[in-house]
């Protein structure tokens, strides 16, 4: 029961006050079909709107079963309009069928599901519109609208059907139906029709009412008050209702599911471009640095001791900033087995200045920078080597002369299998010494048939891959070679020391192995006048035969004995250089070796393996490298060294420097450009929205839950578009070089996920406060 007392509504029409109502006083209840007439401009529709609980009166007060609705909420007032059904064609939403304008209708007055759609589809049956259920507002003809407004209110079977000029635009068989409908409806259920026509009814009517400026002027038959009708539970207008509009094609769904995506896209790629840059500068960081370390050698200190120079870098310099990898003087012996029976010295080559065998770095990470595998395997063992191409990746002269190929073998041309099956082997400097009976050792090194036998039983070394150097820039010059860990080296090492005739040696150290000859103390070779001495003090010494026969040798004369020693003595005196020393060998020097401990041991390899003969510093980064110079500035001697990549390493270091300084801002324009883009996508849209809002809380549904439709079609929409972005972007990533492994899947998720919030957050703020302004104000608004 819905009663109107002394309600009076003022609209402010520019700065004039409009009077649409004075002063009403009606009581509608029950059931019956209610006319209420007027001219034009009388009040009609202001006061339909005011029945339908849209608009809000100025004065005067509106009881809904005997409740003043003045103070009521939002939700109260939603539950009123639920219980209406207004036929205006205002509430029709042009982006739906009539069939889904009469089932959203029927479902905000509480009719769930296929309920629903069943009310909608008997209504407009009804009507005679079932086959006009599917064409939209816009495509339909005044008379299809009409009757589509009315089969809406109907749908929702209403406690009170509200019509504005229900005939007008209708033929006049339709009038002749309608007009039975209404009657029939309103044997249940209330009716009121609001006309210009007085006789819109021909007096069938039960209670007729007329309007005036805003008063009724006559009033007939007005109902009497009846029992109170409970108002339908509010319509969910939850993630189903959201994920139901999606799929309505004409919806701009797909537009702000496009702008989702792009933006989402466009960030995730850009920051990959950004991302990849980065990771190459220091791609190309890590392989100039692998390519060209710091070499420092015996002549970078003037003391030529490296050893004190490597304990101080070791102190200075930081693990994380630079790795230090010494090298030896030891380099293996390695010769090649060629096709043809030959053995040959490959290494180390002394006419050669250059080394063509290398060490390969310590480290994995430093050899995958440096190199790339380009056939076999990276060798891992110490017996395994790799060919190295030059930086152009071919096989240039300086690789052929470290296999010890000749210009034949390389003229017919080898392919990578062919290098793969080249023969080497590893020969330790103590195998060329072999042990006599008598327990001395004889070096046999010279024998071309025992040095035949010595290399082809040496251990193997197997070339198992093909390497070419990491290309660092246009300049990069390097040439190739063979590649052998550091680990043969250690293997070297390890089994010169403990060969037989270095433990031997070392056991008697004043002894020499070779002739069994004690050592001369060291001091004879250079001092003459020493030797001169010795030379004097065996003559002095020994018996007068061997005096005369000395001289007799020396002098061709012959002499007395008891003059001899004088005369020896005199001749030593004034003997040359040349004389007194090979004089010196004959007499004494072959009862002493002429060998000393460190020529034995440095000829088997002792010596060179303990020294140290190059430090190679691999910085880890630019900025690092350029603290090298700093740290070895700081040591006590002067040490020089030369930098071949000293230009190219400033250069990145500065590019790197720049990169640091731009790409963050870069960043942050564009995370900045892609939630604007989320922004315009999710929210601008429902500006343009505010209608349907409106319209839904005429129909019924809370203006929370209105927006909550709203942000709920949002989130959704962000969901499933930036879902499209991030996976896009992910494809596009792997497949697409520029942008590859340029952005982790987590990060392109975060940035998805971002996006959707950040869609719903803005469509919330932009669905803003429904219910602050009465339905009717906010269509009007919104439709201006
Ligand atoms: P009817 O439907 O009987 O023709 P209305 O209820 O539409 O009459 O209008 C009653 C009066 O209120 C008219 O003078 C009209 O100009 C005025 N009016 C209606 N709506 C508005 C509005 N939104 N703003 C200003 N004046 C209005
Ligand atoms: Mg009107």
């Amino acid at each position: 029961m819905l009663q109107l007392r002394n309600v009076g509504l003022d609209y402010l029409d520019g700065g004039d006050t409009v009077h649409a109502l004075r002063r009403i006083n009606l009581t509608l209840s029950g059931t019956g079909l209610v006319l209420i007439s007027g001219p034009t401009g009388s009040g009609k529709s202001t006061m339909l709107r005011v029945l339908a609980g849209r608009e809000d009166p100025s004065r005067g007060e509106i009881a809904l079963d005997g409740e003043n609705t003045a103070r009521w909420n939002e939700t109260r007032r939603s539950a009123w309009r639920r219980r209406v059904g207004d036929a205006s064609e205002e509430l029709l939403l042009p982006d739906r069928t009539a069939a889904e304008n009469a089932a959203l209708s029927a479902r905000m007055a509480g009719w769930r599901g296929a309920d629903a759609r069943r009310q909608a589809s008997d209504a407009l049956a009804a009507l005679g519109l079932s086959d006009r259920s599917r064409a939209l507002p816009g495509e339909m003809t005044a008379r299809e609208r009409k009757l589509t407004a009315i089969g809406c209110a109907l749908a929702r079977d209403p406690e009170i059907l509200l019509l504005d000029e229900p005939f007008e635009g209708l033929d006049a068989i339709t009038v002749q139906q309608v007009r039975e409908l209404l009657t029939e409806r309103a044997s249940v259920r209330m009716v009121v029709a609001f006309s210009r026509d007085p006789m819109l009814f021909d007096g069938a009517e039960d209670t007729a009412a007329e309007l005036e400026e805003g008063e009724i002027v006559s009033l007939r038959n007005e109902p009497e008050a009846g029992p109170p009708v409970p108002a339908p539970a509010p319509a969910s207008a939850g993630p189903a209702m959201a994920l139901a509009s999606l799929f309505r094609p004409r919806g701009k769904a797909a537009v702000r599911l496009f702008g989702m995506f792009a933006s989402v896209l466009a960030v995730c790629l850009g920051l990959a471009c950004l991302q990849g840059a980065q990771r190459r500068a220091s791609a190309l960081q890590a392989e100039t640095l692998a390519a060209y370390p710091l070499v420092l050698g015996k002549d970078s200190v003037t003391s030529g001791d490296l050893e004190s120079l490597a304990a101080f870098l070791d102190r200075e310099i930081d693990p994380h900033g630079a790795q230090i990898q010494r090298s030896r003087a030891l380099t293996p012996q390695i010769y090649s087995l060629g096709a043809d029976g030959r053995i040959r010295q490959v290494t180390p080559d002394e006419e050669n200045g250059t080394a063509l065998w290398t060490e390969l770095p310590r480290g994995e990470e430093l050899q995958h920078t440096g190199y790339d595998l380009v056939s076999g395997r990276w060798p891992n063992r110490y017996d395994e080597a790799a060919v190295l191409l030059d930086s152009q990746g071919s096989l240039d002269r300086a690789c052929m002369q470290a296999l010890g190929l000749s210009s034949e073998e390389a003229a017919a041309g080898l392919n990578y299998m062919d290098l793969l099956r080249l023969s080497f082997r590893v020969v330790l400097p103590t195998g060329e010494y072999v042990q006599n009976v008598d327990g001395t050792w004889g070096y046999l090194g010279g024998d071309e048939s025992f040095l035949n036998d010595m290399v082809r039983n040496s251990l193997p070394l197997k070339i198992v891959g093909i390497l070419r150097p990491v290309q660092t820039g246009a300049a990069d010059v390097r040439i190739g070679g063979v590649l052998y860990m550091s680990e043969l080296t250690d293997w070297v090492t390890e089994s010169i020391n403990t060969s037989r005739i270095v433990t031997e040696q070392r056991s008697d150290p004043s002894r020499d192995v070779l002739t069994g000859l004690p050592f001369n103390d060291g001091t004879l070779d250079s001092d003459l006048a020493a030797k001169r001495q010795l030379l004097k003090s065996r003559v002095s010494a020994s018996s007068g035969a061997y005096q005369v026969q000395l001289y007799q040798r020396l002098t061709d004369d012959k002499v007395d004995e008891t003059a001899a020693e004088e005369l020896l003595l005199q001749l030593l005196d004034g003997m040359e250089e040349e004389k007194v020393t090979e004089l010196f060998d004959q007499e004494i020097g072959r009862y002493i070796s002429a060998g000393s401990l460190e020529d034995n041991l440095r000829s088997f390899g002792v010596l060179d393996a303990g020294e140290l003969a190059g430090l190679r510093i691999y910085a880890l980064s630019f900025a690092y490298r350029g603290k090298l110079a700093s740290i070895l500035n700081r040591y006590e001697q002067r040490v020089s060294y030369t930098d071949p990549a000293a230009a190219v390493i400033s250069a990145g270091a500065s590019m790197l420097e720049s990169q640091g300084t731009v790409f963050p801002v870069l960043r942050w324009v564009l995370l900045c450009l892609g939630a604007l883009g989320v922004i315009l996508a999710s929210a601008l849209p429902l500006l343009t929205r505010k209608r349907e809002t409106a319209v839904l809380r005429a129909l019924g549904l809370p203006g929370d839950r209105a927006a909550g439709a709203l942000v709920w079609e949002a989130l959704l929409l962000g969901l499933l578009g930036s879902a499209a972005g991030t996976l896009g972007a992910l494809l596009i990533q792997s497949f697409v070089s520029a942008f590859r492994e340029g952005l982790p899947w987590s990060t392109a998720l975060l940035i998805g996920a971002g996006a959707a919030i950040l869609g719903a957050v803005s469509a919330r703020i932009a669905a803003g406060d429904t219910s602050r302004r009465s339905p009717a104000e906010a269509l009007r608004r919104a439709e201006e």
